[in-house]
């Protein structure tokens, strides 16, 4: 068993709110370290008041525990601080708004649109951003989420146009708030206010003007959280230019490696290239995975594959670029909940939950490819093995 040193002399003061947090943290995912005889002490009292089986705490952590943890000063300020400070983020959010003229250059399908004047192109969002929904999410890897949650924000629209889509109703359908520059802000603001551990950008390719338009206003609000890009990897070159050293943990979803498949399930036959291209260019800036002392994300490359039904060849290509030009240390989530959404019912093949011996083989094949920082709450959750 692992264990990763927790400031305990500090959350065990006698402060019963304080101990309740370090259960859960032991809960979410990380070991307890007890370390001094008044920690020891306090954890004593603690089990008299309100008994909590740490045994079992263990247990769970062991199971989910990065197997390559490493660790970077808790309190150091993300690089957004200093590109602000020094008027960078300002400019950067000039030109961003720029890439929204006519036409849209934002992501790689360049509609012949002009969203500043707010026409929309095939990701029907124009001059302002539309946010679906804003919360503490608890169900990402365990390196977002700790035991306050990642503080997403979850954008409405989309540039892609997968079948499968398991987020149907915001991606497909416009839906939620129009949210200004200003709004956005206070939105980050808010999350950072409850305790969430960084702002998770879900959906952002087609709205990465709107990010930089509002973050030098949360940043002078006080933001100082590590920014999250969870994308589906179909960025254009020039968003990922503008979020050098902006963004803190890149996340893109890898969805399939072949340009027949991509054609009939994305809508775009060139996915996987541009896909490919992007994240050894998010791989570059940020590099492999790095946690703090607590196991939360501070910077880095998470890749995340869904595995879908009969597209094991699909997964072991995806897997076999992280391996090959990413490198074994990557950090990998594979993926099992893929349920049948969107317009599958005209896709019989694909109609239907992966089977228990695909998702085995999913993760035996990255274990052949050699990856080693494997999400293991996703393969328990899939295989029943941690
Ligand atoms: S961001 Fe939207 S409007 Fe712009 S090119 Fe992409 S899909 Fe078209």
């Amino acid at each position: 068993m692992r264990e990763l040193r927790l400031s305990v002399k500090q959350s065990f003061n006698g402060d019963t709110e304080h101990l309740v947090g370090v259960g859960q943290l032991a809960f979410s995912g990380l070991g307890l370290f007890v370390e001094s005889d008044e920690a020891k002490k306090g954890v004593q009292t603690f089990a008299e008041k309100r008994p909590l089986d740490f045994s079992a705490y263990r247990a769970r952590a062991s199971a989910c525990l990065d197997p390559i943890p490493r660790y970077i000063d808790p309190v150091a300020k993300p690089p957004y601080v200093s590109l602000h400070r020094s008027g960078e983020l300002g400019r950067r959010a000039t030109r961003a708004l720029e890439l929204l003229g006519s036409p849209c250059r934002v992501c790689p399908r360049l509609c012949s649109v002009d969203r500043l004047s707010d026409e929309r192109g095939l990701c029907r969002i124009g001059r302002r951003a539309m946010v679906a929904s804003h919360f503490p999410h608890f169900g990402e890897e365990n390196c977002l989420r700790g035991w306050k949650g990642s503080g997403t924000i979850f954008f409405s629209g989309c540039n892609l146009r997968c079948v499968f889509c398991q987020n149907f109703d915001v991606s497909w359908k416009v839906q939620g708030e129009e949210a200004s520059a200003e709004r956005l802000a206070s939105m980050m603001l808010e999350l950072q206010a409850i305790g969430c551990h960084n702002i998770n950008f879900v959906t952002p390719e087609h709205v990465v003007p709107q990010i930089l338009e509002a973050l030098p206003l949360a940043v002078e609000g006080g933001l100082r959280l590590p920014i999250v890009y969870n994308t589906s990897a179909y960025d254009s070159p020039d968003s990922l230019e503008l979020m050098d050293g902006v963004v803190d943990v890149f996340m893109p979803d890898l969805k399939l490696a072949s340009p027949e498949a991509t054609r009939r399930y994305l809508g775009k036959r060139e996915y996987a290239e541009v896909a490919m291209r992007n994240v050894r260019e998010m791989n570059r800036q940020v590099g492999e995975l790095v946690l703090d002392e607590r196991g939360l994300a501070r910077r880095g490359l998470i890749v995340r594959h869904l595995v879908m039904p009969g597209l094991l060849d699909e997964t072991e290509e995806v897997l076999r670029f992280v391996a090959e030009e990413l490198g074994p240390g990557t950090y990998v989530n594979l993926m099992g909940q893929y349920y049948p959404a969107g317009k599958v019912e005209r896709y019989e093949e694909i109609n239907r939950r992966p089977e228990l011996a695909e998702l085995q083989r999913a993760f035996e094949s990255a274990d052949e490819l050699g990856l080693k920082r494997l999400d293991q709450r996703s393969r328990q959750a899939a295989v029943g093995v941690g």
